[in-house]
Order: C-alpha cells, then sequence, then structure tokens
C-alpha cells in the first residue's frame, strides 16, 4: 500500500469509524452471533495473492461489525466500563503509523520521555506521592505479576541470581482476599509460589478482607515455618468494588516485613476526584499498585500503570543487559525494557496524552462523578423498590442487585435461576449488556455503570428494563 492509497482507505475508514461511534446506540449491545458464525464467512485458506483493500471497509461492517460486542455502548453495564475516547483512537493510528519500537530510550526517545511525563502527571491526577514512579503496561494481571516478582525477590534476597525458588527450603506464602481478582491467584502461580501457598482470606459482610483473619493466617504459616512475603490488597474487587482494609494491611505489612501491593485495576481511577481518595488511605506505604486508565478513564486498552516505591529494586528484578541492548545514553535515561517483563513495547502513553489533552483533568472528573451519582441514583430506586435486593454497598459504580420474586422467597436455588435467566434474557434482547455472578454462593446481577455514553437516561432505561423483563419472566 502507497501511502497515497493508506490517505484515501484511510479516510474512508476514519470515516466509518465515526459513523459506527454516531449510531453504536441503535446496534444491540452484545453480539447477536453464535459460536462459528464469523469464522463460516471467512475462506479458510489465506489469500495466495495481495490485491486491493478497497472491499475492506464493507467487509469491516458486514462480516466483522456484527461479531462485535460494543464496549462503547451507552448501555453496556458489563464486567466495567472499558472505554476507548475518540482521541484515544487517534493516538493509537499515530502510535502505528510510527511503528516505533520503544523498548529503550534511543529507539524512539520521545517514546520514553512522554511516557515519564504522562505516567507524572497520572501520579499526581491520583493523588499519589513523589515517591511513586510509574510505568505502562498492558494490563493489570501482567502489573500484579511484576509486583509478585518484585515481592518474591525482596524476600529471597534476589534468589534469582543464584539457585532461584528451586533452592530455597522455606516456602513463601501471599495473603489476598477471597474476593481478589483471579490475575493474583494466577501471578503467585507464575511466579512460582505454588498454590498451595496462597491464602483467600475471607471477607466481611460488606466483602473486605478481614483483618483479624489475615493476621491468624500469617501467624499460622509463621509458626508453621513458612515465610509470608506478600499481601495484595484490592481498592475495588471485581464482583462488588468491595474496598480492603489498605491502612490496616499496610500496617502489618509494615510490622511482618511483608510486600504490599494494592490491585485498583478499576477503582484507582476514581482517585482523581479528591473525594474518593479516603477509599485508599494508607497507599501511600504500599510497595507496588496496579490502576488501570484502560478501564472506566478511557484512554482504551490495553493501558496499565504500575507504581512502584523502590526502582532500582525493580530494575534489579527486571533488567538484563546484553551487548546489543547496550547504548551509549544507558546511564542518563530510562530504558522501559528494564522496567517489566516484556523487551518490545508499543507506543501506549501517546493515548494517555491525547485523552488528557482533549478531556483535561477536569473532563475526566466531571464524567466520573456523573457516573457515581447515577450509580447512586440506581441503589436508591433498589433500595425503594419490593421485590429487589441489593447484595453490596456501593462505593463506587457498581450496583450489585437481584431480583425476588415473592412467589420464590425462601427458595435460594430458584432465586438464583431465576436471576441468571433475568441476566440472560436482557443481554439476548440487545438493548442492555450486564454481568450475572455468584456472589458468596448467591447469583447476583451486576450493573457496572461508567461507559463514556452512559448518561442518566440510560440507567433509567436499563431500571425499567430489568423491572419489566422480571415481570414477564415465567
Ligand atoms: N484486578 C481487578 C480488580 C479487575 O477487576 C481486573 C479485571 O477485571 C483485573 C485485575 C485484570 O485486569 P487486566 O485485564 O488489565 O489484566
Amino acid at each position: 500500500m502507497t501511502p497515497e492509497e493508506f490517505r484515501r482507505l484511510g479516510h474512508e475508514l476514519v470515516d466509518w469509524i465515526a459513523d459506527y461511534r454516531e449510531r453504536i446506540d441503535e446496534l444491540p449491545v452484545m453480539s447477536p452471533l453464535g459460536p462459528g458464525e464469523v469464522k463460516a464467512r471467512l475462506p479458510a485458506t489465506p489469500p495466495e495473492e495481495g490485491g486491493s483493500l478497497d472491499a475492506i471497509a464493507r467487509d469491516v461492517e458486514e462480516l466483522i461489525r456484527p461479531g462485535i460486542t460494543h464496549w462503547n455502548h451507552p448501555r453496556f453495564f458489563a464486567y466495567f466500563p472499558s472505554n476507548t475516547s475518540l482521541a484515544a483512537v487517534l493516538a493509537d493510528l499515530v502510535a502505528s503509523g510510527f511503528g516505533a519500537q520503544a523498548m529503550s530510550w534511543q529507539t524512539s526517545p520521545a517514546a520514553a520521555e512522554l511516557e515519564e511525563v504522562v505516567m507524572d502527571w497520572l501520579r499526581q491526577m491520583l493523588g499519589l506521592p513523589a515517591t511513586f514512579t510509574g510505568v505502562i503496561h498492558d494490563t493489570a494481571s501482567v502489573a500484579t505479576l511484576c509486583a509478585l516478582l518484585e515481592a518474591r525477590e525482596r524476600a529471597t534476597r534476589y534468589s534469582q541470581e543464584e539457585g532461584g525458588l528451586q533452592e530455597s527450603p522455606v516456602p513463601l506464602t501471599i495473603y489476598a482476599s477471597a474476593e481478589a481478582h483471579s490475575s493474583v491467584e494466577k501471578a503467585a502461580r507464575l511466579a512460582g509460589f505454588g498454590q498451595d501457598h496462597v491464602r483467600a482470606i475471607p471477607t466481611d459482610d460488606a466483602h473486605a478482607l478481614r483483618l483479624d483473619l489475615l493476621a491468624e493466617a500469617i501467624q499460622r504459616d509463621r509458626d508453621a515455618g513458612r515465610r509470608p512475603a506478600a499481601l495484595v490488597a484490592s481498592i475495588g474487587t471485581t464482583a462488588t468494588t468491595a474496598i480492603d482494609p489498605l491502612a490496616g494491611m499496610a500496617e502489618i505489612a509494615g510490622r511482618q516485613d511483608l510486600w504490599l501491593h494494592v490491585d485498583a485495576a478499576l477503582a484507582g481511577c476514581a482517585m482523581i476526584l479528591p473525594e474518593c481518595r479516603p477509599l485508599w488511605r494508607g497507599i501511600e506505604r504500599a510497595d507496588s499498585l496496579v490502576v488501570n486508565p484502560h478501564k472506566w478513564l478511557g484512554v482504551g486498552f490495553d493501558l496499565s500503570a504500575y507504581f512502584v516505591r523502590d526502582v532500582p529494586h525493580l530494575l534489579r528484578v527486571m533488567s538484563t543487559s546484553p551487548s546489543y541492548l547496550r547504548t551509549a545514553e544507558d546511564p542518563a535515561v530510562r530504558n522501559y525494557r528494564d522496567w517489566g517483563i516484556q523487551l518490545g513495547r508499543r507506543f501506549r502513553a501517546l493515548k494517555l496524552w491525547f485523552l488528557l489533552r482533549d478531556q483535561g483533568v477536569r473532563g475526566l472528573q466531571a464524567r466520573l462523578r456523573r457516573d457515581l451519582a447515577n450509580a447512586r441514583w440506581l441503589q436508591e430506586e433498589v433500595d425503594a423498590t419490593p421485590g429487589w435486593e441489593r447484595l453490596a454497598p456501593v462505593p463506587l459504580q457498581t450496583v450489585c442487585l437481584r431480583h425476588v420474586p415473592a412467589r420464590l422467597a425462601q427458595d435460594e436455588k430458584a432465586i438464583d435461576q431465576h436471576n441468571l435467566a433475568l441476566a440472560e434474557r436482557i443481554n439476548r434482547g440487545g438493548r442492555a449488556y450486564l454481568t450475572s455472578a455468584l456472589l458468596k454462593g448467591r447469583r447476583m446481577i451486576r450493573v457496572s455503570i461508567g461507559s463514556e455514553l452512559t448518561e442518566r437516561a440510560h440507567v433509567e432505561a436499563l431500571w425499567q428494563l430489568l423491572r419489566d423483563t422480571a415481570a414477564a419472566l415465567p
């Protein structure tokens, strides 16, 4: 493709994206396609010869778009908000246009220095002290893996530089709430701690980790000759956005010399609002934390912000320095290849830069405040409506609810089935998309508010849809 052909087709595709976003409200939120339907319409073998891309916009519209679940839809209430603001779409286009591989400062100084600047902007926006330094990863899963690798190496005094965990006679243990995201357990397994050494600490009525049971579990492990290595605090659990008692966990971590990692993947975005910061009181004592601007803020998947306090430790754990990667500038610059697992890196900082220049801190704050108010409105509606129950507090933008028809009262199994059917019927109907999940054995429906386009009217429409659909179920 020549630059001239790119210009023509690029304009066409940008128009297509603008049209798509303009009419997104009319589309079914969840893709209505069944398994295999997209595949059946694609050739089984690759094109032997290259040809014209002229038909590509039509193919995107006819073959691909129907198989997309629209995360930027105003009635997307599933999982968590994952907004890709149009400014971030443009940034991704520019990043791909450069095609820069940002592994070292020298391989694209602008990528390294913009990352340094925007991560420090983000630190300030989140109200984090200057003792934290940030680096961009793809996902919270990878950031949490980095955190547990750092924890392992601190606890073992850099065992990876010798025989590694294989030579250690003392098992290391990790602690997180039973409601922690699965990425914590996955990271613990991958970092070599082993499933048997991950403690899922039970939660209280608000679904937050119980400090008393945490302290007991640590003591039990010490008594048994194991070595506690790390705590992971969830600031905003996936199911209910429950907030673990971070200050108390920091106290224990400090006293017991444990690494403290904070998983604030979604809820961390709310910390751009000073009024939300009491939720993570104690954060300044964390060793590491992860926030996903690719969730609620709108930077577009994928951009996960990992902050640490001890940069030399991170570098010692992560860096390698083969001769072919060394450059003359190394002593004076940040080579982000040494700040994480991957060597090659995309130019992700551009997305955060575009977003912040487009919306400013105030614009983002106003949007998040709108979402918090919408969640409070729904919470009040649920609380005031007979036959509906709320299953968790609403510290942020997620409302966990269920419908309990009078005819099913007391029959927990039937209530579970009823709520599963309710969520499935709504999702298949295409007018809204929700997640149903189990919370301490009970089936609930999660309404996660925060799509960029979601206004109060959309939340009202959802609440009406929930009540109408529940009433119509057999
Ligand atoms: N942590 C929490 C609390 C989450 O809710 C999620 C995703 O939903 C993750 C971690 C994983 O995020 P990622 O997809 O960026 O790995």
